[in-house]
């Protein structure tokens, strides 16, 4: 239950009407209701008739997994594990800006999206990533792409600089999968990174090779037959891998594609590619037939020492075509 106090302060926050106006309408609901209600009561039944729930504003706290769509007067503490630049859009007459944040605590992330006034009042608060914020009375929606968007609306964002019992940030990206993008001359070992970056050189190396059709194993040659340790002599289906050299200007690395990246990257499926090089008796006619050396692509992949080498490389485990448009085509979808 709340006391006398909360209730009007609540009244106030929601209505912008002042103490003194929301004394006055509960004693008039007091003498209305002649002495049957407490002035407690009597405070219950204005907040109610102004459309203020009390029992909604009384929850704890939200964590971030709590969240759905649609949810209102959304009370959330959470930690900032990425600040987006904020971008500028036009869209008919109306001219706007809109900037993005990733909050997460212990059960995930959502994103926060900030739109106009909204990004000049966080930015006076001095907000950098790893940084609590408190979130009271946002709202949850759901973009068309199906992600939850956290918003403020008519309640407010605060920076808590008390100790907040959250995960660090570092622990975060680590168990949400969070990849950062940074140059490649400060990629390290063990860790997972996304670059833009140019394919500057191949190795036109066989790429394909044998696996089980049943286990997915890497199949043995004996004696020109194709044999799996567990399944015997069987036709191996056909994998590929595919490696090179990505550059992003400050920096290079040894990048490999297996299965489904080569696949993606040389844009036909394994069979595809086998029946190629096949048509041509030479596995490495693929690579003559490829425009992909050149071209700037967005990788993300997980870094590792190679043993042999000593050096750096890169296990590609996405590829995709910088594709500015189609960015802004979202966000002038999402405003509309
Ligand atoms: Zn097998």
């Amino acid at each position: 239950m709340f006391s006398l106090e909360e209730i009007v302060e609540k009244i106030c926050e929601h209505t912008g009407m002042s103490q003194k106006k929301v004394m006055q309408l509960i004693d008039e609901k007091e003498d209305e209701l002649s002495g049957l209600v407490s002035r407690e009561g009597a405070a219950y039944i204005v907040a109610r008739e102004l459309g203020i729930s009390l029992l909604k504003e009384s929850k704890k706290q939200l964590k971030v997994k709590s969240l759905t769509e649609g949810l209102n007067s959304v009370d959330i503490v959470a930690r900032v594990v990425r600040i987006y630049e904020p971008r500028e859009f036009q869209k008919d007459d109306r001219k706007g800006s809109v900037m993005n944040l990733i909050l997460g605590d212990e059960t995930g992330m959502v994103r926060l999206s900030l739109w106009n006034d909204e990004i000049e009042n966080v930015a006076e608060l001095g907000m950098k990533e790893g940084d609590v914020v408190k979130i009271s009375r946002g709202y949850v929606k759901m973009d068309n792409r199906g992600n939850l968007d956290l918003r403020i609306g008519k309640g407010r964002i605060e920076k808590v600089e008390e100790e907040v019992k959250l995960p660090e940030l570092k622990g975060m990206e680590k168990d949400f999968g969070v990849v950062r993008r940074k140059p490649l001359s400060e990629a390290k070992d063990g860790e997972t990174i996304e670059t833009r970056a140019c394919l500057v050189q191949l190795f036109r190396k066989n790429p394909f090779f044998e696996v089980c059709p049943t286990c997915g194993v890497r199949m043995k040659n004996r004696t020109g037959k194709w044999v799996c340790d567990q399944h015997g002599e069987v036709k191996p289906d056909y994998h590929v891998v595919i490696s090179g050299v990505l550059d992003d200007g400050y920096g290079n690395i040894r990048v490999v594609f297996f299965r489904e990246l080569a696949e993606k990257l040389f844009g036909k499926n394994a069979a595809e590619l086998r029946a190629f090089a096949q048509e041509r008796v030479d596995p490495l006619a693929i690579y003559e037939a490829s425009d992909v050396l050149g071209k700037d692509y967005i990788i993300k992949g997980r870094v590792r020492k190679n043993e042999l080498t000593e050096n750096l490389e890169m296990i590609a485990n996405s590829i995709e075509e910088p594709d500015v448009k189609r960015e802004f085509d979202m966000l002038m979808k999402e405003i509309s």
